[in-house]
């Protein structure tokens, strides 16, 4: 289903996930209110370059206007950095696709601005993070698309938050985005199997609302349609004989 990587362009995989992971640890403390989110694209941008990587976004054929997608409070992923000032309280998603070596990982997290996320909050990121463990863990040799949807699903549905549906994860390594999609719901024992070798950023995406969604004005931004806050957590990784490796993760 997917090209195959060589070891060599694994291991350039390895160094490119890495190096953003490295990125999105020294970005969190950065992110505080009065900070905008133009400021926050800037110096992604400049550590993506210090670390001679490549800004995807930017520099591929979709042609982002920003190093990094910002998507804040109902804003649920594709939010273009504005010089919007984010405030305490503020649910804030990062989604970074960099490449190394020619070769691209992708990933995402979403944090509250400030040290006192509500409840809400808490139960919203938290979630959704444990959602794409539970899909990561789902990969344990042998392993259909539907079994890696089937345990997000599971997760996200107990805990009462809207699945966004139309928008899905996906293979990555030479192409940012390559074949198989992978759904963030699913039936287990469905769909086509992975190969070790196979490498796929996997990416649920939840509400604290509906699961429907609309394009901003601006023709990237996706919202929910309600209005409601929404949570993004993302890692690549390398599906391997017995398991998984997250490329995405220090
Ligand atoms: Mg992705």
């Amino acid at each position: 289903m997917q090209k195959r990587k060589t070891p060599a362009e694994i291991d350039a995989m390895r160094e490119c996930g890495r190096i953003l992971a490295t990125i999105f640890r020294d970005l969190r403390p950065r992110v505080q209110a009065g900070v905008s989110e133009l400021e926050l694209d800037a110096w992604v941008a400049a550590e993506i370059k210090k670390h001679g990587a490549v800004a995807t976004y930017k520099t591929s054929e979709v042609k982002f206007p920003a190093a990094i997608c910002i998507s804040t409070n109902d804003q649920i992923v594709h939010g273009i950095p504005t010089d919007y000032v984010l405030q305490t309280g503020d649910v804030v998603g990062f989604d970074l696709v960099i490449a190394y070596k020619n070769m691209k990982t992708d990933s995402a997290f979403t944090m509250v601005v400030g040290d006192k996320p509500n409840g809400v909050q808490k139960h919203l990121i938290s979630n959704t993070e444990r959602s794409l463990y539970a899909g990561i863990d789902a990969i344990k040799g042998p392993v259909r698309i539907g079994d890696i949807g089937a345990a997000i699903e599971k997760v996200l549905k107990e805990a009462k938050l809207g699945i966004i549906r139309e928008l899905v994860g996906h293979g990555v390594g030479h192409e940012m985005h390559e074949a198989p999609e992978i759904p963030n719901y699913g039936k287990k024992g469905s769909g086509g199997f992975l190969t070790p070798g196979d490498t796929i950023a996997i990416e649920p995406m939840a509400t604290l609302g509906g699961e429907r969604i609309m394009m901003d004005d601006d023709g990237w931004t996706i919202n929910t349609r309600d209005g409601s806050i929404a949570a993004h957590f993302e890692h690549t990784v390398l599906v391997t004989e017995d398991g998984v490796e997250i490329l995405t993760q220090l």
